[in-house]
């Protein structure tokens, strides 16, 4: 795969080291810049309209080119089964080089969000927070929520430079502990939790015997107010 991609109105050949995607070349230009590394792009086709936008990631030296490769492994590996559902699709990486400097940038799903209520917009969150540690990774920089984007109705995460893997022992989307789940088991999805789940706003309720009816079905306390009201049987 090969990419000419259209920079300060010079062109830009850019390869793909990956032997996946065979002889496909795309022609890109650059629309604008979002951030200091982060420009929206457009592909071309000869005497057409834009037809398709897209995010550039770029990388300018050896630190940051090898923190880019890094981020695309795991959109090849571990995030490939939720692209473009629970993180942005991928569209490759590209090696290249620009006013005599080595140059990487990886094309991304350019993401336009809409609004949704702010409850359903948390729980949006917590199911794609549980999809990536489902996945095997701890993206670490999730509470500050700026790589937390919308796109349409969904939420999507962003930005994986950080990202460490990881073993879930806790991708059940409430704190309350289930059948077999460990409270102790996730430090990020608990905090996340704390941030964006169910009880966010409010709160968070003691376990006692009077903030909870151990008989509802359906109670996500059920379990564990089971285990208060044996601990305080005489
Ligand atoms: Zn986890």
């Amino acid at each position: 795969m090969s990419l000419s991609l259209v920079w300060d109105g010079r062109p830009h050949f850019f390869e793909s080291r990956s032997k996946r995607g065979g002889a496909v070349h795309h022609n890109a230009r650059l629309v604008k810049r979002v951030q200091s590394h982060i420009h929206l792009v457009c592909f071309e086709v000869l005497g057409a309209e834009p037809i398709h936008y897209a995010i550039l990631k770029v990388a300018r030296n050896a630190d940051e080119i090898d923190a880019l490769e890094k981020e695309a492994f795991l959109y090849e590996n571990q995030l490939k089964s939720i692209r473009g559902k629970y993180v942005p699709e991928y569209y490759g990486i590209y090696h290249g080089e620009v006013r005599g400097s080595q140059v990487a940038c990886m094309l991304l799903e350019y993401c336009v969000g809409e609004r949704i209520p702010s409850d359903e917009r948390n729980r949006k969150i917590m199911l794609a927070a549980c999809a990536v540690h489902a996945a095997g990774l701890e993206h670490c920089d999730l509470l500050s929520g700026h790589n937390l984007i919308m796109s349409g109705k969904d939420v999507k995460i962003v930005d994986f430079g950080n990202a460490i893997p990881h073993r879930c022992h806790n991708g059940t989307p409430t704190l309350h502990p289930g059948r077999g789940g460990r409270l102790d088991g996730c430090r990020e999805l608990m905090d996340l939790e704390a941030a964006y789940g169910v009880f966010s706003g409010n709160a968070f309720p003691e376990p006692t015997p009077f903030t909870m009816n151990p008989f509802a079905e359906g109670n996500p306390f059920h379990v564990f107010a089971r285990r208060v009201v044996d601990m305080i049987k005489p």
